[in-house]
């Protein structure tokens, strides 16, 4: 099976990684969906993880992040698509395993909080449910290590000082 980018946009959406859908059935199928990707996300390798968090939670550029994963933009879309299938392959797995309920914050909710948090924008709130769930969930704890390294790998998101904002 092959998802067209039209296909992977509305999926994307409908996870609320991308702008959020106002019906309410559509936010309970949202819902529902974003369930299945925290879940998903967990059976993930790191590198497959690394891909979909730089090009589509945060929405880098494909020059950007094949640069930072020192790839080529070639090599990088074809790691991008084989981590989407993998994705959608996981999901439909991880219906049966189900995400974490332990926690205050889910994976996903982690991840979509890390650019925040290593740039600091993060409410006081916000970072001590991150530090909280990255303490109990080694998946979490090893993403987020490897996350710091890459910021640190490109000097112009880097945040040691110098950018002027
Ligand atoms: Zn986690």
């Amino acid at each position: 099976m092959v998802l067209s980018e039209r296909e992977w946009a509305d999926l994307a959406v409908g996870a609320g990684w991308a702008a959020r859908l106002p019906d309410p059935f559509a936010q309970a199928a949202a819902l529902e969906r974003t369930k299945q990707l925290e879940a998903a996300f967990l059976i993930l390798e790191g590198e497959d993880r690394e891909i979909l968090l730089l090009r589509d939670i945060e929405e880098m550029s494909g020059e950007q992040t094949a640069d930072l994963l020192g790839l080529t933009l070639t090599a990088m879309k074809s790691r991008l698509h084989r981590a989407r299938m993998r994705l959608l392959a996981a999901m439909r797995r991880a219906e049966a395993v189900g995400p974490g309920k332990s926690l205050a914050l889910s994976c996903l909710e982690v991840l979509q909080c890390l650019p925040h948090y290593a740039d600091r924008s993060l409410s006081p709130e916000g970072k001590i449910a991150v530090e909280r769930h990255v303490a109990e969930c080694q998946a979490c704890a090893h993403f987020g290590r490897r996350y710091a390294e890459l910021l640190q790998a490109l000097p112009v998101l880097g945040h040691g000082g110098g950018t002027g904002a």
